[in-house]
């Protein structure tokens, strides 16, 4: 039976058309989602979603109806998750890393392991970073048995994305449970402050900024790296800035926050928005950063066992990720906690295994 999905719930964004669309994928059930993106100014499928949508078409050997710009509605009927090596150019500075999401649960699942390059930005606002990729989401995500990993090639910001980000996916039998509530104390903080086509100053000052933050909350091992090119050598379309942070702890929890630059937005006061919103989730004793929380939704629902966080905020992204999983896949989550409040989430995972 196909899977029908009334995408305006809650947040109503790309991320319900992303996550239900890779469970329809891992699945392998048929889904049909309409009023996409219907509470956003611009709805329907923008770049960044059509490209997503056709990519993981791709990997799935899906039949799309209703596949182009603007378009609120679509059924997707996916096949086998084949694997091997795929391309995506958004063609705008539309988020590779979001990409990435659409793609990364039906990837852990295909017959063959999975390589994608994608073409676009690597630092968006209301987008994971590449390095909050890199250092927070995939590490976190590897403690549950999924293998991936993702290199920055060239960075790219908007308006004028260029940005390549190269992912590898290996298959993984079954997802293994995450049950991560208290994370002990903090061992290390690190970061990478980044700048192109900007005097590399910028850079410096940003992860200044955000050290002296980090250490006057009594953090006392912060190592934040400054990332910049000489304008004879930077390969970069840019400009644009922006730092990712994020902390380990003793009982290995990984944390993140980040900041973009902007014009007129001086490098101190995104060095110090990073670490002042880091720090304030630490203080919470939880686990799981505020947007890694809605990122891990899916993965705990398909894991092996029951799965428990604790998460800095719940947010409304967090909860609608919820509801939609619950009702595509029957799985039920147990949640404490309010609306923008630390919480705690619990759920006995589907125990979803790969199929050949
Ligand atoms: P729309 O296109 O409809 O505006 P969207 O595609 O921007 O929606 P959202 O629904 O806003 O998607 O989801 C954004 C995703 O990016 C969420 O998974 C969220 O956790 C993640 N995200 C946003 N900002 C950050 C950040 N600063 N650090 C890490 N992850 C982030």
């Amino acid at each position: 039976m196909m899977i029908e999905v009334d995408s305006s719930i809650g947040e109503g964004g790309g991320a319900v058309l992303r996550t239900a669309l890779a469970l329809s994928a891992v699945s392998q059930r048929s889904i049909h989602i309409f009023n996409v993106r219907a509470k956003r100014t611009k709805p329907g499928l923008q770049p960044q979603h059509m490209h997503g949508v056709k990519a993981l078409a791709e990997l799935t050997n899906a039949r799309v109806e209703g596949l182009g710009l603007h378009s609120k509605e679509l059924k997707f009927e996916p096949s086998t998750i084949e694997g091997g090596r795929y391309r995506v150019d958004i063609g705008t500075a539309g988020s590779t890393t979001l990409i990435l999401q659409i793609l990364m649960p039906a990837a852990a699942f295909a017959r063959k392991p999975v390589e994608v390059e994608i073409t676009g930005g690597t630092d968006n606002p209301l987008a994971p970073p590449i390095d909050f990729l890199k250092n927070v989401t995939l590490p976190m995500l590897r403690k549950m048995g999924y293998q991936g990993e993702a290199e920055c090639v060239r960075r790219g910001h908007y308006p004028r994305g260029g940005g390549i980000v190269r992912a590898h996916i290996e298959p993984a039998e079954k997802l293994q449970a995450l049950k991560l509530t208290e994370p002990g104390k903090v061992v290390r903080i690190a970061g990478v402050a980044h700048c192109v086509r900007l005097p590399s100053h910028i850079a410096t000052r940003m992860a200044h900024a955000a050290s002296m933050v980090l250490i006057k909350a009594g953090y006392s091992t912060v190592d934040i790296k400054a990332e910049s090119y000489e304008p004879a050598r930077d390969p970069h379309l840019g400009p644009g800035a922006g730092i990712v942070l994020w902390a380990e702890t003793e009982r290995g929890a990984i944390l993140g926050a980040s900041s973009l630059g902007g014009p007129g937005k001086p490098a101190e006061q995104v060095g110090r928005e990073a670490a002042e919103s880091l720090a304030r989730q630490l203080d919470t004793g939880c686990v799981v950063d505020r947007y890694l929380t809605d990122q891990l939704i899916p993965y705990m629902a398909l894991a092996d066992g029951s799965s428990e966080i604790t998460s800095t905020e719940l947010t409304s992204h967090t909860l609608t990720n919820i509801s939609l999983v619950e009702q595509i896949i029957g799985v039920k989550f147990e949640i404490e906690g309010q609306l923008g409040r630390p919480g705690m989430i619990h759920v006995g995972g589907l125990g979803f295994a790969r199929r050949l």
